[in-house]
């Protein structure tokens, strides 16, 4: 009887713990070990999945089949046209390959959730076969960070203490796992039809396909390459660059994160490494870089604990009774990048052109659109989603959250940012505008940052760049108000 390893979010070979552990038990139980990826599309619509992300999952798992097909382990993918179908389909995938462990890294969403028991269910129920889901989404697993009364953290600050603590006091956290041994050369005969099987090695998308290719490569190794050479070559100048989108001063590791073809683990365990075996003290650029993964951490930790926010809900319920505005032009405008903001705009292109947008520009296009445009930070939240290669619904949530102050540690609801002061404070001499807005190009360095604002009509109309679709300080004191009345009702 064989072992089945059932490939989700975790597209790699090295450091995943469900598949260490299906290897060795196929290796005790003298048998084979045979992977599956189920190709799900009623799932990826449902949940607003970006083209580009499938498409970039898409081509790691080509490189994963690759890799295991060095180690003569076959990968079956399958299709479930309808979500409901997946119970089944792996049923008959463990009735053919003769399986009788099926191991997978648990989810911790409750839709997958909610699919993988009754995957479990229909297992148990119908075959001799056992089941194991190991826990690999999260460096420290969620039951293990508590406050001292047995409560899962609320607010990032002590999370990440208590987090940090365990992770130096306890090694296993941060300790690696094997890549799985190579499967008996008779497997070849046995299985030989599954051999031949190729996952499809793109997906449909509307953004330039060299152009994703050369930005984001797939594969582990590419992941690896990325790692190294941020820790090399960008790390301790982290802390300075981190905020200026132009001088591309993090890791853009969030697509091959996203995708699992590099565990959180696997960056930590390189930064702890550089650091002199530190996390919170040390190089300045590595401790604030092994933080930022830790606000991916925490944000895993707050969907388990608390999953209404995976189900359009505030983390904050006292800020649901907002009356957000229905104006789908602003919006629209908003998501085309056309508000005559320039650095929203910007951002909002760098989305739209290339499926990811630095963090900063993130904070930036969000605020606006919750604070200036008054408009539901879930459509915001969706939209981000349907668009970005990164897209993880944790940190989606979290960081709408954060910027609509309806989350965990939400920054105060009249803290508002100002797109003029955040486009002179993080792009000064407008380079990441011009790069993105090439209307403004031909405009100097104080002019682009509010063209409308100093330019004389004429010249602004020469732009054929849109007028601010609001007035910035009238639209903060409208939001400011509104959200007053409603934490005065609460
Ligand atoms: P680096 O600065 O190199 O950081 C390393 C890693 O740490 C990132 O890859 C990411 O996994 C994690 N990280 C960094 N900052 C954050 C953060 N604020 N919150 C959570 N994790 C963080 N991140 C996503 O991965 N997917 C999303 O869908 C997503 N949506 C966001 C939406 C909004 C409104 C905001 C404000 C932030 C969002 N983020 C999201 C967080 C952050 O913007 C990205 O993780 C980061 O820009 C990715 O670039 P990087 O890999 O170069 O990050």
């Amino acid at each position: 009887k064989n072992t089945l390893m059932w490939f989700r979010t975790d597209l790699r070979l090295q450091d995943n713990t469900a598949l260490h552990a299906a290897s060795i038990r196929a290796k005790v139980g003298n048998s084979f070990l045979v992977g599956l990826y189920i190709i799900s599309p009623e799932e990826w619509r449902d949940h607003d999945e970006a083209p580009v992300k499938i498409d970039f999952w898409m081509r790691n798992l080509h490189c994963l089949r690759e890799s295991l097909e060095k180690l003569a382990i076959p990968l079956v993918i399958k299709t479930a046209i309808h979500k409901d179908d997946i119970p089944g389909i792996v049923q008959s995938v463990v009735e053919d390959m003769y399986i009788s462990h099926v191991f997978w890294n648990a989810e911790l969403l409750v839709d997958e959730r909610k699919r993988d028991a009754s995957v479990k269910k229909a297992l148990l129920a119908r075959s001799n076969v056992q089941v194991e889901e190991c826990d690999d989404q999260c460096i420290v697993p969620p039951a293990d960070v508590r406050t001292k009364t047995g409560n899962p953290y609320a607010v990032f600050t002590p999370f990440y203490n208590t987090w940090c603590k365990l992770v130096d006091s306890e090694p296993h956290y941060l300790e690696l796992s094997q890549t799985p041994e190579r499967n008996p050369p008779e497997i070849r005969t046995t299985f030989a039809q599954y051999f031949d099987q190729n996952p499809p090695s793109s997906y449909p998308h509307t953004l330039d396909i060299n152009n994703m290719k050369e930005l984001y490569p797939a594969g582990e190794s590419q992941a690896h390459r990325r790692l190294d050479s941020f820790i090399k070559n960008k790390a301790s100048r982290y802390q300075e660059g981190r905020d200026i989108p132009q001088l591309e001063g993090t890791s853009v590791l969030s697509p091959y994160l996203a995708a699992g073809v590099i565990s959180a683990r696997q960056c930590v365990a390189a930064a702890r490494t550089a650091n002199k075996g530190k996390l919170t003290t040390g190089d300045e650029g590595l401790k604030t870089w092994i933080k930022e993964v830790g606000w991916r951490e925490f944000y895993r930790h707050i969907v388990v604990a608390f999953p209404r926010v995976s189900k359009s809900h505030a983390f904050q319920p006292k800020t649901e009774t907002v009356e957000w505005s229905d104006n789908e032009e602003h919006f629209q405008r908003w998501c085309q990048g056309k508000t005559g903001f320039p650095i929203v705009d910007a951002g909002m292109r760098q989305l739209n052109s290339i499926g990811y947008m630095h963090n900063r520009l993130r904070m930036i296009t969000a605020c606006f659109l919750v604070k200036d445009l008054l408009i539901n930070w879930q459509q915001g939240e969706k939209y981000f989603m349907s668009q970005l290669i990164d897209g993880d619904l944790p940190s989606n949530n979290g960081g709408w959250q954060w910027s609509a102050s309806t989350g965990t540690d939400a920054q105060p609801y009249f803290r508002v940012f100002n797109p003029l002061l955040q486009s002179q404070r993080f792009d000064a001499k407008g380079d990441f505008i011009r790069r993105w807005v090439p209307e403004l190009k031909s405009l100097n360095d104080k002019q682009i940052h509010n063209p409308h604002g100093v330019l004389s009509p004429k010249e602004f109309a020469k732009l054929r760049y849109p007028k601010p679709i609001v007035d910035h300080a009238s639209a903060k004191a409208k939001y400011i108000a509104e959200f007053k009345r409603v934490l005065a009702l609460a």
